[in-house]
């Protein structure tokens, strides 16, 4: 049951890139990051970063109608 901290996997794209975000426990590599940064409406990424963005917050499980 023990978690290992030392081995970093992107939720974007599942790579060990060092030095990227941690949102809420979550860790993002900095590529990804830049790439959600960037991607605009039009490129064929979108579509998955809506679904990573989805599991995402699936996973940390904040409840997003607390501010309904
Ligand atoms: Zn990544």
């Amino acid at each position: 049951m023990m978690q290992t901290r030392a081995t970093l996997v992107c939720f974007g794209c599942g790579s060990s890139i060092p030095d990227g975000l941690n949102i809420y426990g979550q860790y993002l590599c900095p590529d990804c990051e830049g790439k959600l940064i960037h991607t605009n409406i039009n490129e064929l990424d979108y579509q998955h970063w809506i679904s990573v963005c989805r599991k995402f917050w699936e996973t940390i499980k904040i409840d997003l109608s607390d501010e309904d």
